[in-house]
């Protein structure tokens, strides 16, 4: 018998999840035996690991997981010669939450009502406490491998307490037992068993065994397929099957939006299995997310989250990358460094973003999905990523001024804009419905230029990365054009406005003085006779904002305003500049035309009575 023995509280956390799978309607009971098979095979992949270091632990082990089921007892074992636990392992472990998809959990219930709860239950799992569904009592015999410690027995009914209790005689690994239910005799039958391990866990990599309950002998054959899902065809896979690998993957309960499954061969062999997750969460957008595809290497799992596997912007991605071309002892420190690593993570990179580009090409509902989703990150990517610019664009979606409800894919526009166009123009601001109706989208013509609306933080960002696309300038019409950007016909044009107009434009400057900083010729200039813009190094009113929320005011630039060569209200202007140009009428005119341009770039006019009275002299 033991000399230690030790009672002890659930925390609060987990006593919730307790309770509430206690409670449920036992709707999923079944998902108990893929929860506590994944967690054998996560203790198995940490023994292989460590058996990598420890000389001492020797090399002939053979990983497996053997169910057992019970009838005269009515128990049902799981067992694995995996790592193990100590004492306070299993105390830490099974007494408090840790594993993100329990938390996850809790947080989805947080919101939800209980008529939900035995569907999250089904879809999370939450771990090892799904044990209860089906138990009314658990015992836990765990040795940690490796270590001196006697084993212990962890045994609990699920409510407030779990008892500790050293045992001799315990082998290396776990052993979970659970008392089943009164209701729940069907967990001692091998054919259930069998069904469920097939069903939920067969991408499994260790052998999963199964003791016959009739004639007290194990079965000849593991119960599952064993070789790894990434490794198998895609043919022999069905996509319940990926869908549940990327379960135990991701902790989402959602289906992932779309697979990959990638085999590279040539110099560098590798597999891989990567998923898009259903949706983006905050975290995913954060910086310092920690995230990463499992690496295996010749079967052994590396690391849990290879960050240096793709590059940043694609950190949504989940998945697996196995490879024998990369040395067993490698660290974590030195995968950045490696050069198989970097092959890696190039061929992927750009097998990730052909992959996308198949989802946009034929299955454009799908492929908004996505966008909605992770269209920020693609953004991110255009401009960190410095080599893949063009093809990230391709994959852009983007409202226009004629989007309507539905975002538009930017490759697709391009496409289709008539012959010779040369210019892709731009808006950018915080409100889409706003920017539909902006002033700006005048002063090309509504009716035949499709303009591009950026509303998001990251566009400006974008933007000022990737200045054109497909060889189509991409200009913004809330700030001054560029000389080089416009036509040769453009420039002559502006060129022959300076010329005829050349005193009525010395006028307007003068009259205007440091209001603004600059009067130009603009030949862009459609529908309406002028326009105020910001002056190209301006970072732009979102930029501004941002500033602005961190405290630090930028000082608002002065605008350049920007004239209609051949606009009618020019032709006005120089009549009167060559018959009267002392008289007060040119004088406020000009005023007026200031003030119009100041509404047409959305704003207020200086003096809105003085604006006021002078229109209506006019029309009188
Ligand atoms: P999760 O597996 O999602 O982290 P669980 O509640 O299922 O959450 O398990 C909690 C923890 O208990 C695991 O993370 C692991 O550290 C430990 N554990 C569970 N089962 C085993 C096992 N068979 N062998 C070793 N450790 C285990």
């Amino acid at each position: 018998m033991s000399s230690h023995s030790r009672k002890l509280k659930f925390k609060a956390e987990t006593r919730k999840v307790l309770d509430i799978v206690i409670n449920s309607l036992y709707s999923h009971p079944d998902i108990f035996l893929r929860e506590l098979i994944s967690n054998s095979s996560d203790a198995l992949d940490k023994l292989r690991f460590e058996m990598l270091t420890s000389p001492d632990l020797g090399s002939d082990r053979k990983p497996r997981i053997d169910i057992l089921p019970d009838k005269d007892n009515r128990t049902l074992i799981v067992r694995d010669n995996g790592i193990g636990m100590t004492g306070d392992e299993m105390a830490k472990e099974l007494g408090t939450i840790a594993s993100s998809g329990t938390r996850g959990f809790l947080e989805e219930m947080g919101e939800l009502n209980a008529e939900k709860t035995p569907e999250l239950i089904g879809q999370f799992g939450v771990g090892f406490y799904s044990t209860f569904m089906v138990a009314d009592k658990v015992e836990v015999l765990s040795r940690r491998t490796g270590s001196d410690e006697p084993g212990q027995k962890w045994t609990s009914t699920g409510h407030d307490t779990f008892t500790l209790i050293e045992e001799d005689d315990i082998p290396e690994g776990t052993s979970v037992i659970l008392h089943l239910k009164d209701d729940m005799d069907e967990y001692l039958e091998n054919f259930k068993l069998r069904e469920l391990v097939r069903k939920y866990s067969d991408f499994i990599s260790y052998p999963v065994y199964l003791k016959s309950d009739d004639e007290s002998d194990w079965e000849k054959e593991p119960v599952n397929t064993q070789k790894p899902i990434w490794i198998r065809s895609e043919d022999d896979v069905s996509d319940k099957e990926y869908n549940e690998f990327y379960r135990h993957l991701s902790f989402d309960p959602q289906e992932p939006i779309s697979k990959l499954v990638f085999h590279a061969e040539g110099t560098t062999e590798f597999y891989s299995l990567l998923f898009i997750p259903s949706m983006r969460t905050m975290e995913m957008l954060m910086p310092d997310y920690k995230t990463g595809l499992r690496l295996f290497i010749k079967k052994v799992m590396i690391e849990e989250e290879a960050e240096e596997l793709l590059p940043r912007y694609l950190r949504f991605i989940k998945g697996v990358v196995e490879s024998s071309d990369l040395p067993l002892n490698i660290s974590r420190e030195t995968l950045q460094e490696n050069r198989t690593i970097r092959t890696i993570r190039k061929a992927l990179t750009g097998k990730v973003l052909g992959w996308f580009r198949e989802i946009l090409d034929n299955d454009i509902d799908k492929y908004h999905k996505f966008f909605t989703n992770f269209g920020d990150l693609i953004k991110e990517g255009i401009y960190s990523d410095v080599q893949n610019r063009e093809e990230l664009a391709d994959l852009l979606l983007v409202w226009t001024s004629r989007s309507g409800d539905e975002q538009k894919s930017l490759k697709k526009l391009v496409e289709e804009l008539p012959e010779g166009t040369d210019r892709l123009y731009y808006i950018t601001g915080t409100d889409r419905k706003e920017l539909a109706s902006s002033p700006y989208l005048e002063s090309v013509g509504k009716s035949d230029t499709e303009v591009l609306l950026f509303d998001s933080p990251v566009d400006e960002f974008m933007l000022q990365n990737l200045g054109e696309y497909r060889g189509k300038k991409l200009v913004s019409l809330l700030k001054e054009v560029n000389e080089e950007d416009l036509s040769d016909a453009e420039k002559a044009e502006k060129k022959n406005a300076e010329e005829t107009f050349a005193g009525l434009l010395e006028y307007i400057k003068d009259q205007l003085g440091d209001r603004v900083e600059d009067v130009r010729f603009a030949p862009r200039l459609k529908e309406s006779p002028c326009i105020l813009v910001s002056d190209r190094n301006d970072p732009g009113e979102m930029f501004r904002q941002m500033m602005k929320s961190m405290n630090q005011e930028l000082p608002n630039a002065k605008k350049i305003l920007e004239l209609n060569p051949v606009h009618p209200v020019i032709e006005t202007l120089q009549n009167l500049y060559e018959k009267d140009r002392s008289g007060d009428k040119l004088k406020d005119y000009v005023n007026i035309l200031f003030d119009l341009g100041t509404v047409m770039a959305g704003g207020r006019p200086e003096n809105p009575a003085d604006f006021g009275k002078k229109v209506t002299s006019l029309l009188s």
